[in-house]
């Protein structure tokens, strides 16, 4: 038998990115050649920790083609989803993805692969995949929730229903009883618009039905009403392989995921070790989300109404947002960390008592496995989905109060709100949150380890693609 050999080929976005390196890890450690396709300014992403785990024998290759940025009016070097500059120029950045169709069959018809994992912004891959006769799965990157409650209001637009963008509706045929308003809404979930970006979407969910099956970035354990949904009500094919951030055991695993951390890992280590067990509350949106300097005010008014300590992953250069004399008054009680967290490192130590996440998927289930109750600020995307899975379906956070889907957050969340989630998690509920959290944490390493449920899905994909080579070649 030859060695079975993946190509993953993630969007250029830390959080499609992260967790591709990931799922990469996992299929060589099962003796699986793998190659990870990306354009030049990415390849740091994976290089470093490709390098570090050379002694493993992980055989992962990084083969790059060129993103055309200036020729779709991007500045030079706009790689990456956080570096496009303005919200009107997200067309020109998918413009650009699609035009590596060419470079990137070039590389597929060089490599011949097995089989391409590549990503769900990716649509024109099965069609990539389809020439060369192997199967396109897709990675999602979210959680199956998520993906079951876009397709209830796609296809009930229950939000016509309501009178008001504020007026909360049921989203339709779904295993728990799930509220919420057109304002949580994309203009994608509603399809009601015949825009450029609108058609990207309407390729994205063909391409789900016609790609060979869906890998998931989750586990059975965690919401097993969804996955029995997805797969046998909605019919689909999938695996799910998660916690995939699980695999990073080392310490410098967990420091150096996605870039290079801002902080030195001892300093950040010290300040933590210096803190009591669950005392703590960590702050960070991710790799894209923008905070206004208003709702940063807010956010630091109610931490500090709150009285916890804090260690906060600030993304802006800027400094206006930063209240009079709040890092002064504070400098006991917190750390702020300028540009990348090792959030890894951080979420996993003792003293973190509560997580305020924007719900990516990533930072959802980075919480989830490290037994950390959240509290939740969604900005866009399918954030606000996610926020409802913890909120409402797992219960192991509290929501700020955060009610309109748009790039950059939205006014109108107040510190006497944020202070009183805090209040929630950190303290007057601490019990019952911890108490789930730490549920959900054991369930996770379950079912990663030998015989899990993530386990056993990750061996039955490599079933099925090796099954599929000798059916179909
Ligand atoms: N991340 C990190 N440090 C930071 C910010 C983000 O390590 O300062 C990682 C985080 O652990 C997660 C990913 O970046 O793995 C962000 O993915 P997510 O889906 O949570 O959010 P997105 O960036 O896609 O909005």
């Amino acid at each position: 038998m030859h060695q079975l050999h993946f190509s993953f080929f993630p969007l250029i976005a830390h959080g499609h990115m992260i967790p591709t390196l990931d799922m990469a890890k996992l299929v060589v450690s099962q003796g699986i050649k793998a190659t990870i396709i990306t354009t030049p300014l990415n390849e740091s992403v994976f290089i470093k920790a490709i390098q570090r785990n050379k002694h493993l024998d992980l055989e992962i290759d990084i083969r790059l083609i060129k993103f055309q940025a200036v020729e779709n009016s991007l500045p030079e070097g706009c790689e990456r989803l956080d570096l496009v500059p303005s919200p009107d120029l997200i067309f020109n950045f998918y413009k650009a993805t699609a035009m590596m169709q060419e470079p990137f069959e070039q590389l597929v018809e060089e490599l011949r692969p097995n089989c391409l994992v590549s990503d769900m912004l990716f649509p024109w891959t099965t069609d990539s995949a389809a020439k060369f006769n192997i199967p396109r799965l897709l990675f999602h990157g979210t959680s199956y929730f998520a993906l079951c409650v876009a397709e209830s209001i796609r296809s009930h637009k229950p939000f016509k229903n309501v009178s008001s963008d504020s007026e909360a509706f049921v989203v339709p045929n779904l295993p728990h009883q799930i509220k919420l308003s057109g304002s949580e809404l994309s203009p994608f979930d509603r399809m009601e618009e015949e825009t450029s970006i609108f058609h990207i979407f309407k390729t994205v969910r063909e391409s789900v039905l016609k790609s060979y099956g869906i890998i998931f970035n989750s586990f059975y354990e965690l919401e097993p009403d969804y996955v029995e949904h997805y797969t046998k009500v909605l019919g689909r094919k999938s695996w799910d392989i998660g916690p995939l951030s699980l695999c990073n055991r080392d310490i410098e695993d967990k420091v150096e995921i996605g870039k290079k951390s801002s902080i030195d890992k001892h300093e950040c280590l010290k300040w933590l070790d210096s803190k009591t067990s669950s005392s703590i509350v960590y702050i960070c949106f991710g790799s894209v989300a923008i905070f206004t300097a208003s709702q940063m005010q807010e956010l630091a008014m109610g931490l500090e109404v709150s009285g916890h300590d804090f260690i906060w992953a600030v993304r802006t250069d800027n400094e206006e947002w930063l209240p009079e004399g709040f890092e002064e008054r504070t400098k006991e009680k917190g750390l702020i960390i300028r540009g990348w967290a090792p959030q890894l490192l951080i979420l996993d130590h003792q003293a973190v008592g509560a997580f305020i996440t924007h719900c990516g998927w990533n930072s959802t289930l980075e919480g989830i496995s490290a037994g950390v109750p959240m509290v939740t600020w969604p900005l866009f995307a399918e954030q606000f989905f996610n926020e409802k899975l913890v909120t409402e379906v797992l219960r192991n956070g509290v929501g700020v109060g955060s009610v309109q889907w748009q790039a950059t957050a939205c006014e109108g969340v107040k510190r006497e709100e944020i202070a009183k989630a805090i209040r929630r998690v950190m303290v007057d509920e601490a019990k019952e949150f911890r108490n789930r959290a730490k549920e959900y944490k054991e369930m996770a390493k379950k079912a990663v380890e030998e015989g899990g449920s993530s386990y056993t899905g990750l061996t039955a994909l490599l079933k099925d693609i090796s099954t599929y080579r000798f059916t179909y070649i």
